[in-house]
């Protein structure tokens, strides 16, 4: 048996998962937010945990590319992810801390250090067998988390696209900046060895491109009927 499949999950109580992957910038947090407020189920934001990782590693002077030093940091992190999007990292608040360019530049060298991977993909099933399923957001949900997710689906849209609507988040930083930070951590998330970004075969794709939020939840929600 591969790790991707550990059994732990089949053994749980089968949490209802909805899995939403896809690259930065398609749309999957917004979507993935506004899907679970609509049947009123919760919502995990896997990317803010990677990226919690990233900010202890920079925040106590830990070289990200230091796999063994990293992987201890994250079985260690003290975590807790907020229905509000808070996020507490050690007891630091770290809700706008992780969305800077530092941690930004930082996350994809942490998110392809296996044992990193590990421990937060157990946190997830732990998360979901708590909460009895919920809206999943990242990169691995429905191929590695929880293959036998009850819907999978995989936003995307065109890389100038993307690059245009997180350019319009991160306002001290150029088009240019955003769109080159965006096609290095797309190809670190689409190359790595551990759990790259992938479609699952049995995933609906969107392409979001041009598409309103409203219209890809309205799909999302049929989908699930
Ligand atoms: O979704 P977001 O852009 O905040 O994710 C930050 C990074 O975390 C991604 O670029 C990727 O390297 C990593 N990630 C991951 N697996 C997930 C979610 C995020 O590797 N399930």
């Amino acid at each position: 048996m591969t790790e991707s499949s550990v059994s732990d999950h089949e053994d749980a109580a089968r949490p209802r998962i909805i899995a939403i992957d896809g690259p930065a910038g398609s749309g999957k947090s917004t979507v993935a937010r506004a899907v679970a407020a609509r049947i009123g189920i919760p919502y995990l934001d896997t990317g803010a945990m990677y990226r919690s990782v990233a900010f202890a590693a920079l925040r106590s002077g830990v070289d990200p590319e230091d796999a063994d030093l990293v992987a201890n940091l994250a079985r260690d992190l003290v975590l807790t992810m907020h229905p509000d999007g808070t996020v507490i990292v050690d007891g630091f608040d770290a809700t706008i801390e992780i969305r800077g360019p530092e941690v930004t530049r930082a996350v994809s060298i942490v998110a392809a250090n296996p044992a990193v991977r590990s421990e937060m993909r157990s946190r997830q099933r732990e998360w979901a067998t708590e909460h009895g399923g919920g809206v999943m957001e990242g990169r691995d949900i429905g191929t590695v988390v929880f293959p036998d997710a009850r819907l999978k689906v995989y936003l995307d849209a065109s890389p100038e696209i993307r690059a245009a609507r997180r350019s319009k988040e991160v306002a001290d930083l150029s088009y240019e900046a955003v769109a080159s930070d965006l096609a290095r951590r797309d190809a670190l998330d689409q190359n790595r060895t551990h759990d790259p970004l992938a479609v699952s075969e049995d995933a609906c794709v969107i392409d979001t491109s041009h598409l309103g939020v409203d219209e890809i939840v309205d799909r999302i929600l049929e989908l699930m009927t």
